[in-house]
């Protein structure tokens, strides 16, 4: 891999033993050694801060929301309001409307397909997706276009691990209706040029869904300068809790599209003669939301924020760029993913050792990395491979720890052999 500097504009060096006080977990040892968590990319570890956010919910805040007059449920209910808020904010959203809670990122790109997908796709309609697209943002679509008998078409990926975008170019047409693409691959860590994506599509008035699991984390997204149209993200890959989610999506897109799920909350009036809707974004938040995992959503962007989301991506490239250095010396290892634009996550095959086996032996000193097919199983098909070893890094990774990752690997692929 090209070790290109990116350049990240106010970017100041942080301290980060001071950010691994705020992480009570990277205090544990395993199996008696200290944990050395480079599992990020699956999720990240929380700070004391989000961890307070949802204890004091529940030791003084709860209530269930919109619903009360009482003052706990007032209280509950601005709580809950100011987060979505924070999260308009974090992604520079038009307006509060357009930020709805979900389950994580699977939910947000299902209620597209199931809201958006089912009033807008026809027979013979096209959607694009990309061959290096999570399971999450190709099942939904697959089921969508079986149904509407719409075909499903994918943009392929060079051996570097990048889309090959005159592919792109090519595949697009008056039937297609709809571009649902990964801004950073979960297994690659390759960051894809979607401002050129966006720009193709919105050519022939085709919206875009960004599914932006991994790049909430390591890149600041302002989703009007983007123009993207649909945005999925998840919590707890953000230093937040699980089980919550957002589903950015342009307000005029959004009102034009039937509610998802049925329930309490997303209704203006019930008769059963007929139902009418309530406003957004009440109107796809059916049901008792995760309001504890809202307002601990609220406080990681609060930290993320506090922090610098440049000095976090400056803090990752750097690791980004050691690591790779490192581990591109080791005899019989192979990278892969190999773009010149990249987040801090290395996916790599060893030369006859199982990546299974790898990570057991990793974890017997603490190393905690992913091992398998990390959800993208049509990806791994592409490079020929059953499964990967990928190491993910976060703001709160050190050198020290990719020096201890690296040493233990040299000692597994030493015994191996
Ligand atoms: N897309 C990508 C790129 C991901 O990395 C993930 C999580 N691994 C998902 C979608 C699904 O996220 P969640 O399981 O939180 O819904």
């Amino acid at each position: 891999m090209k070790a290109e500097t990116t350049i990240i504009e106010n970017a100041e060096l942080y301290d980060v033993k001071k950010i691994r006080e705020d992480f009570p977990i990277l205090k544990k040892l395993i199996h008696g050694k200290p944990l050395c968590y480079l599992d990020n990319a699956a999720t990240s570890q929380k700070p004391q801060v989000v961890i307070d956010a949802i204890n004091n919910f529940y030791l003084s805040q709860n209530a269930n929301v919109h619903r009360g007059v009482h003052h706990l449920s007032e209280v509950s209910t601005k709580a809950f309001e100011d987060a979505r808020i924070k999260i308009k904010e974090f992604i520079n959203a038009a307006s509060d409307k357009e930020i709805i809670f979900t389950r994580g990122t699977t939910e947000a790109i299902n209620l597209v397909a199931y809201s958006y997908g089912r009033k807008n796709i026809r027979e013979d309609d096209e959607i694009i997706i990309s061959h290096m697209e999570h399971h999450s943002n190709i099942v939904p679509w697959q089921i969508l276009c079986e149904e509407k008998k719409a075909k499903l078409k994918v943009i392929p990926v060079n051996d570097d691990g990048e889309l090959i975008l005159e592919e792109f170019e090519k595949l697009i047409t008056d039937k297609t209706k709809l571009v649902a693409v990964v801004y950073i691959s979960n297994s690659l860590g390759t960051i894809n040029a979607v401002d050129r994506i966006i720009a193709k599509a919105h050519q022939l008035n085709i919206p875009v869904l960004l599914d932006s699991a991994q790049a909430i984390s390591h890149t600041k997204i302002d989703v009007q300068k983007l123009d993207c149209d649909f945005l999925a993200f998840s919590g707890h890959k953000l230093y937040g809790p699980t089980g919550i989610g957002v589903l950015y999506g342009k307000e005029k897109l959004l009102d034009d599209m039937p509610p998802f799920l049925g329930g309490g909350d997303m209704i203006a009036k019930v008769t059963f003669e007929q139902t009418t809707y309530n406003e957004l974004p009440y109107k796809f938040e059916a049901g008792t939301s995760n309001i504890a995992g809202a307002i601990g959503l609220g406080a990681a962007v609060d930290y993320v924020q506090k922090i610098g989301q440049n000095s976090i991506s400056y803090h990752e490239q750097s690791l980004l760029h050691y690591a790779t250095d490192l581990i591109k010396e080791i005899k019989g290892l192979k990278i892969i993913g190999t773009a010149k634009e990249k987040c801090s996550i290395i996916s790599f095959v060893v030369d006859n050792i199982h990546p299974h086996d790898l990570g057991t032996f990793l974890d017997y000193e603490g190393i905690a990395i992913r091992t398998g097919h990390h959800c993208t199983q049509p990806l791994m098909h592409r490079f020929n491979i059953p499964a990967t070893s990928r190491a993910s890094f976060a703001m709160y990774n050190t050198k020290a720890e990719i020096d201890k990752f690296i040493s233990a690997l040299k000692t597994v692929i030493k015994e191996f052999s």
